[in-house]
């Protein structure tokens, strides 16, 4: 059987999958069965964000591995509580963490802390969570319930739990709010639905009036946090305060694991929420590590640098391209080209691979651009190249 054939057989179809079967990634470059390297511009869905094989990544997993891999909630957890205390402190917020194990549980987290906020805090029982059109918050029956995607909601998943509405602009959220209304849950940057900013002059009177209202402000920090928007969360760069953020795909640098983060520290007490895997000694222990790569590369400069460098590569081939392309979108090292067609966006994408460069795809017709945090000038310059290859005969 091949590699194909077996997957069909025995795993549930439930992706459109590609074949190329990779074997192995040093930094940003993957390598698959026949030696044959392409270029990582997507990092696993901005997951590998210090890159493939990095050695204190790894070193931190085999190290921590061979002493303890699990202990449960039961009893404390040394990196779980170190790694908490490094995301408060990197975050600049006074908040306390849960750790769970992707951003779907991240973001169940978040609704439940709002629910309960939302009974036991006013005299009525506010339960409403508001959010966008175009955004994405998970597969769990709430999660996709949350998201603002109609496509996501079919029938053949129903009943949905109620209480989710969704506005076509942060403008229409101000209208929708009721007295039974306990939260708003936005992106700042919309990942999925097309890699989308918002403005941050709206997002911050979005942030007042909200607070005025006594409304909480849930930033799902799935997709833009952990450096990925150039700060360390989004809502550092747009200079706001939530009470709840949740966390997930580039924390454990590739080791599954998801976390909310709330100045609500009381709402939840024992007993109230918990995970047998979440927060666990090797997936911590892989969070400290990554933090203290990302926040020296941060700290050096040199992120700002990757970032400033692949933004002035993506406007020069948007302009080259305007056939193409209409704009270029994102923010940091989250970033889009919106193609003039589904048929061009697809195109670019299979061509791409076939170039030797790994890119992904997104909403309203998006070619997106997720690489590693790590990635070198070297290979940027690669994979524009390789781009440059792809598209030139569409
Ligand atoms: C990917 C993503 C999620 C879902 O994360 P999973 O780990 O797949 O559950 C939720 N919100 C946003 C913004 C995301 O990008």
């Amino acid at each position: 059987m091949t590699l194909e054939e077996l997957d069909k057989q025995y795993v549930l179809q439930t992706y459109a999958r590609d074949y190329t079967n990779f074997v192995k990634g040093v930094g940003s470059t993957l390598y698959d069965e026949n030696g044959r390297d392409y270029i990582d511009f997507a990092s696993g869905i901005a997951v590998n964000s210090v890159g493939h094989g990095n050695e204190r990544l790894t070193n931190a997993i085999c190290e921590q591995a061979k002493k303890i891999i699990h202990i449960s909630n039961l009893q404390v957890i040394e990196p779980q509580a170190k790694l908490a205390q490094r995301m408060v402190e990197l975050s600049g917020y006074d908040m306390g963490v849960f750790f769970a194990n992707s951003g779907a549980e991240a973001n169940e987290g978040a609704i439940k802390i709002a629910r309960k906020y939302g009974e036991t805090k006013f005299e009525n029982k506010r339960y409403k969570v508001i959010t966008l059109e175009h955004s994405f918050h998970g597969r769990t029956i709430t999660t996709v319930k949350a998201t603002g995607q109609k496509s996501f909601h079919t029938p053949n998943f129903s009943p949905y739990p109620a209480g989710f509405s969704y506005e076509k602009s942060i403008e229409d959220v101000y209208k929708a709010i009721d007295d039974e209304t306990v939260a708003v849950l936005i992106e700042l940057v919309q990942g999925e639905g097309g890699v989308q900013p918002f403005e941050k002059e709206e997002i911050q009177k979005l942030a007042a009036h909200l607070k005025e209202k006594n409304v909480l402000l849930i930033v799902d920090e799935v997709q833009t946090g952990v450096y990925r928007t150039g700060e360390f969360l989004a809502s550092n760069l747009y200079e706001i305060e939530p009470d709840i953020v949740t966390l997930a795909k580039g924390l454990g640098g590739g080791v599954p694991i998801g976390a909310v983060m709330t100045k609500h520290k009381d709402v939840l007490s024992a007993g109230d929420h918990g995970s047998t895997f979440g927060g666990n000694y090797l997936s911590t222990a892989a969070g400290l590590a990554v933090l203290d790569i990302l926040s020296e590369l941060y700290d050096s400069g040199r992120l700002d640098e990757t970032l400033i460098y692949f933004e002035q590569k993506l406007r020069e081939t948007a302009a080259k391209h305007d056939n193409l392309f209409e704009k270029e979108v994102g923010l940091g090292l989250m970033r889009g080209l919106r193609a003039k067609s589904a048929e061009i966006q697809g195109s670019v994408i299979t061509n791409s691979l076939k170039a030797g460069l790994v890119i992904l795809k997104a909403g309203r017709n998006t070619v997106r651009f997720l690489p590693s945090l790590t990635i070198s000038k070297n290979e940027i310059d690669e994979g524009f190249k390789r781009f440059e290859t792809a598209i030139s005969s569409l």
